[in-house]
């Protein structure tokens, strides 16, 4: 098995004795997997699934939220997400300073009081994840004023639930969703370069998508996979 990624989407796909190749978009969870003979290159793989990009997305769009939202606890051999990828938390207990610690690549460590309350570790969690989404949107907005000849004036993170993204253009403010920090970085580029673009024009206009075409001509793809969750940038 191994996947393939085409307009921001990944693919599985997986080598089976079968004679033709088949699509499946799983509603739990929102994975694709392409079933296809041995024998077919990558190349012909690549166009099938090229060609029904927009039946994929559609199905993506249309799949069901998960009715009942996992709660994480912030325990030993939870799942959390680290700009898109999956991490095994790790909870370790200390008398010292509380935080957070990356370890291997699919690990991250969290070290916390004895008998922390998971609203506290959680906190933790929180206040690291804000320094990571921090520095990232301070290297967006350094790398892409020059190019937009804009300035931000001032950014923070907060919590957003409907948006990813804010902007008061009068004091060339921007404010970008916490949650960000959990998903693709391409992600919070785009949030960051909609938000400038509108420091330019404040409008979704016809101007303002034929700027961030200009900027960041793969826009779309980065905004379809943020709308997993089905929140939008503002
Ligand atoms: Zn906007």
């Amino acid at each position: 098995m191994s996947n393939l990624t085409e307009s921001g989407i990944t693919i599985e796909v997986k080598r089976k004795k079968i004679k033709n190749m088949y699509l499946r978009v799983y509603s739990s969870d929102g994975r694709i997997v392409l079933s296809c003979p041995w024998h077919v290159p990558e190349g012909s793989i690549r166009i099938f699934v090229r060609e029904r990009i927009h039946w994929i997305k559609k199905n993506l769009f249309q799949r069901k939220q998960p009715v009942q939202k996992i709660e994480v606890q912030y325990v030993t051999g939870d799942q959390v997400h680290v700009w898109g990828k999956g991490k095994s938390l790790m909870v370790y207990e200390t008398t010292k300073a509380q935080g957070v610690l990356y370890g291997s690549d699919d690990k991250i460590m969290l070290y916390t009081k004895k008998n922390s309350t998971a609203e506290k570790r959680k906190k933790i969690m929180d206040d690291w994840y804000r320094v990571q989404v921090k520095e990232m949107i301070m290297t967006f907005i350094s790398k892409w004023e020059p190019v937009m000849n804009v300035k931000v004036q001032e950014f923070g993170v907060k919590k957003m639930k409907t948006r990813w993204g804010t902007c008061n253009i009068r004091d060339r403010r921007i404010w970008l969703n916490l949650e960000l920090a959990k998903r693709d970085v391409n992600c919070l580029e785009m949030v960051v370069v909609h938000e400038m673009v509108h420091l330019l024009e404040k409008h979704h206009s016809k101007r303002f998508y034929l700027l961030m075409d200009q900027f960041l001509p793969d826009w779309r793809e980065r905004e379809t996979i943020l709308r997993f969750t089905g929140i939008h940038s503002c």
